[in-house]
This record gives C-alpha cells, sequence and structure tokens, in this order.
C-alpha cells in the first residue's frame, strides 16, 4: 500500500473520531474529502451540506453536480481523478458561516491532505477556502470578484502551488449569470493545468 494512501487513510480515520469543534454532535458523517491521491488539481469547498453530510461525500447536492459537469465539460476529467474537500469536514447547522475557531480547529486536517496529495493546482471555491489559502500565501482577499479567475504562483505549506479562486458553484445556481463566469474560469483552470504538462486528453483524442 502507498504511503500516500496509509498517510490519508491516517487522516480519514481522525477526521471520522473528531470532536474538536462542536459540530460533530449534530452531524450524521463527517465529509473527510475524495478523489486520486495523485491529482493534479484539488477542489476546495466551504464545508458539507444537507446531502453531503447524509452520504459522507462532498459536493453530491446541485452545487456538485454543476462541479462534476465543469470538471468534465472543461477539464475533460472526472472525480475519480481530481481530489475535492472542503475547508471543513462537518456541515454547520442549517449550512451557515463557519465560524473562525472551527476553521482553526479544522483546518490542520485539509493541510494535512495537501501535503498528501501536493496539486500542482488549487481551485478554491468561494470566500471560505478562497480566504484562507490566500492568507496562508500571505495575499489579503477583499472581495472574491477581485481575485476570481486570476492564477496565484504561491507557496503554501512549502508547496509551489498554482492558485485559482473562482465562485461557489451553489452562486451559479442561485445567480444564472455567473455561469457564464465560472466557466470562463475554468477555461483558466484548464490552460494552468495544460502548462504544467497534466494529461487531460486521451491520446487519440489529442491527435485527432
Ligand atoms: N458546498 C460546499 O462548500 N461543499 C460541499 O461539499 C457541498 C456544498
Amino acid at each position: 500500500m502507498s504511503s500516500k494512501y496509509v498517510e490519508m487513510e491516517e487522516v480519514i480515520r481522525e477526521i471520522v473520531n473528531c470532536r474538536k469543534c462542536e459540530l460533530w454532535r449534530a452531524r450524521n458523517n463527517p465529509v473527510p474529502g475524495e478523489g486520486s491521491l495523485n491529482a493534479e488539481v484539488m477542489f476546495i469547498g466551504e464545508a458539507p451540506g444537507y446531502n453531503e453530510d447524509i452520504q459522507g461525500r462532498p459536493f453530491v447536492g446541485a452545487a456538485g453536480k454543476l462541479l462534476d459537469t465543469l470538471i468534465s465539460e472543461f477539464l475533460n476529467l472526472t472525480r475519480s481523478n481530481v481530489y475535492i474537500a472542503n475547508v471543513l469536514k462537518c456541515r454547520p447547522p442549517g449550512n451557515r458561516d463557519p465560524l473562525p475557531e472551527e476553521v482553526e480547529l479544522c483546518t490542520p486536517y485539509l493541510d494535512r491532505q495537501l501535503l498528501i496529495i501536493r496539486p500542482k493546482v488549487i481551485v478554491t471555491l468561494g470566500r471560505h477556502s478562497t480566504i484562507y489559502l490566500m492568507q496562508k500565501a500571505g495575499i489579503k482577499v477583499g472581495e472574491i470578484s477581485s481575485v476570481r479567475g486570476r492564477l496565484y504562483r504561491v507557496n503554501i505549506l512549502g508547496l509551489s502551488i498554482n492558485l485559482i479562486p473562482t465562485f461557489h458553484p451553489a452562486a451559479a445556481l442561485y445567480n444564472p449569470k455567473l455561469r457564464g463566469i465560472l466557466e470562463e474560469d475554468f477555461r483558466r483552470i484548464r490552460d494552468a493545468l495544460q502548462v504544467r504538462g497534466v494529461k487531460q486528453l486521451g491520446i487519440e483524442e489529442f491527435l485527432s
């Protein structure tokens, strides 16, 4: 078994047993994250919602369907070859925003996941993950609209990473005008992956 797998199993075991903040009390399931441990791109959302809490899997509701579509249409990838995680691993009641102390207590898990996967590109989905990761890179974020779609070459946890913030897919469900902007940002992600030499197309598609 690869050491990455063993390390991730340990992180997941700790998340499953975690009682560091109060969110464990109301949760049905923690949502550690899922995907390939060799993923070149990692998507980071905010926190599990209703469906994620029931299934114990990230982005399985309506926003997740849109995320799947964007990953497939623009990156020619699937969930199984990216990694999807959240800032918080347990659902905040009523989907409220994460509290600063919850972020502080929970993010060591995300940091460890980043160090195991070592993605070349991180896509932050929405304000919370964008603020968390940009702060780690020493960048102050005002409005998400002023950073979205831009590629930041940053050093996070000693890793050289291409960070691309974008809107949370749920925002595009409420405001259809944002769908086009998300698509624009996914073209940027595709370009960043191509620059980094990630294999996105099968050889047949590449040659055709
Ligand atoms: N929203 C998130 O930020 N994460 C999920 O996993 C689902 C919805």
